[in-house]
């Protein structure tokens, strides 16, 4: 997820790396080029992975710029209508860049692909290939590979050998909040086998990867042949050498789970449990199914699971029908649960999803004055919890490399960010005292 005016991640989460830092050469020596442009969550990120070891088995260069490439992929998110507009300057960029003749062909996948309205925006913008996230193995044809059959998993793990990676464990979602759209566009939950994700990532450990991200709209909702999404972070604990999933239900979310966090020395202790209201009668209108004592409870376990851990949520303001006193209790409850961080979201209204239609739209003013509000609790609690942390040894897993400033992003394995001044590569771990902190991030020396 991006931060934008609709959205603050309260504080980093540093899961993806910039596209440059992604592999591929800058600019081609000859033959054929494609850029990839990923909008929204992890699990596009994850796709664009796949995505882009399908474009270079088929021998295209990856190339940065829409103006070097004969080939863009757009890899698409609908879950917000300021997600689709900026796909829509980006399609009439590639149009112009096209009637130059400085790009050739056009591809639309994820989200937006999938939705509905994809078939007018081929039309509008001469789009070459419209994929949703069912059929990205179509991909493969396109660019020349011989077809390919996908159901529901990825055939081509799309990090490899690199220090981090992804791996789906279910695709879709099984309920019907009614804000939102990726139950349309993803269809309902398959859960992949745990056989099948437990050797990928044994190859995955195998090929040099250190760190591994259980991916899924509602990973805790994962289930297969009796086995429950415990067993299956357990399994996975045992063979990776750090793990952590996203993102999570409160409903589905086991004490077990969270006491397993606190105990497997190999898991992050970082929870993100996405609460969105703390208004029972919200939760209600939202048919998110519990209620914010019941939520409570929940993060009382995962605090004295692991008390150095780190929660992070996601919170919508401005849902309709949500009211002063539905907004007060959201600032109640993210001052009880203390969060360390938050993606806080304007409602953002989804042709096809019950909030759509709904009465009681809250006017833009207050929209924006109690996303400040509740981004405020967040900063405060977040800022007030990091300066616990100032004079500790930690020891830092690299995530991304020291930049100019010779600064280095880590992560305790409290699942806190950390810039570090280091010049350990990615995937290696330093320690390393924690000397100051902001309400987003801690500043550590090496030790
Ligand atoms: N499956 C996750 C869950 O239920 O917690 C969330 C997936 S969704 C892609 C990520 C976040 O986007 C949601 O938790 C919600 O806060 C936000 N979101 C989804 N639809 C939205 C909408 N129509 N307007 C504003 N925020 C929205
Ligand atoms: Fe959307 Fe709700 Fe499913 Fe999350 S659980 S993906 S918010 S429908």
């Amino acid at each position: 997820m991006n931060s934008t005016t609709n959205e603050v991640p309260a504080a980093p989460i540093p899961l993806s790396r910039k596209p440059s830092e992604r592999g591929g050469p800058d600019t081609p020596a000859g033959g054929r080029t494609a850029c990839i442009r990923t909008f929204g969550c992890q699990m596009n990120v994850h796709d664009s992975d796949r995505m882009r070891r399908m474009i270079q088995d088929a021998g295209y260069a990856e190339v940065q710029r829409y103006e070097d490439a004969d080939l863009v992929i757009l890899n698409t998110c609908y879950v917000r209508e300021n997600a689709v507009d900026r796909v829509k300057g980006h399609l009439g960029e590639l149009n112009r860049l096209r009637r130059e003749g400085r790009v050739k062909r056009v591809a639309l996948t994820g989200c937006v692909g999938a939705a509905e309205e994809s078939q007018s925006l081929q039309e509008t913008y001469n789009i070459d290939l419209v994929l949703g996230t069912h059929n990205t193995y179509e991909l493969a044809e396109f660019v020349g590979l011989p077809t390919m059959r996908e159901t529901y998993t990825p055939e081509l793990p799309g990090t490899e050998g690199e220090h981090s990676a992804f791996v789906t464990i279910m695709t879709g979602c099984n309920y019907q909040c009614s804000y939102c759209i990726v139950p349309t566009v993803r269809g309902r939950m398959i859960c992949r086998p745990m056989e099948s994700v437990v050797e990928e990532i044994e190859n995955l450990v195998a090929g040099g990867t250190r760190y591994v991200t259980l991916l899924g709209q509602t990973v805790d909702a994962w289930r297969y042949e009796g086995k429950r999404f415990c067993d299956l972070l357990e399994a996975v604990s045992e063979v990776a050498p750090r793990v952590w999933f996203t993102t999570s239900h409160p409903s589905n979310m086991e004490d077990r789970t969270l006491r397993a966090i606190g105990e497997r020395d190999t898991i992050v202790k970082r929870l993100h449990l996405p609460v969105q209201s703390g208004s029972d009668r919200m939760l209600k209108v939202m048919h998110r199914g519990y209620k914010a004592e019941r939520y409570r409870r929940k993060i009382s376990v995962f605090r004295e699971a692991a008390p150095e851990g780190t929660l992070s949520t996601d919170i919508i303001v401005g849902h309709p029908g949500e009211t002063e006193e539905d907004h007060q209790l959201t600032l109640q409850l993210v001052e009880d649960c203390e969060f360390d961080s938050a993606y806080i979201f304007k409602f953002s209204p989804r042709r096809g999803t019950e909030a759509a239609d709904l009465p009681g739209v809250v006017p833009d003013a207050i929209v924006q004055r109690r996303f400040l509000e509740v981004l405020r609790g967040v900063e405060q609690n977040a800022f007030r919890r990091n300066q616990r942390k100032v004079g500790n040894s930690e020891e830092i897993f690299i995530r991304h490399g020291a930049t100019e400033d010779g600064k280095a992003i880590g992560e305790t394995w409290s699942g806190h960010a950390v810039h570090v001044d280091t010049d350990a590569a990615p995937g290696t771990y330093v320690a390393a005292t924690i000397e100051s902190a902001g309400p987003h991030v801690l500043y550590g020396r090496k030790i």
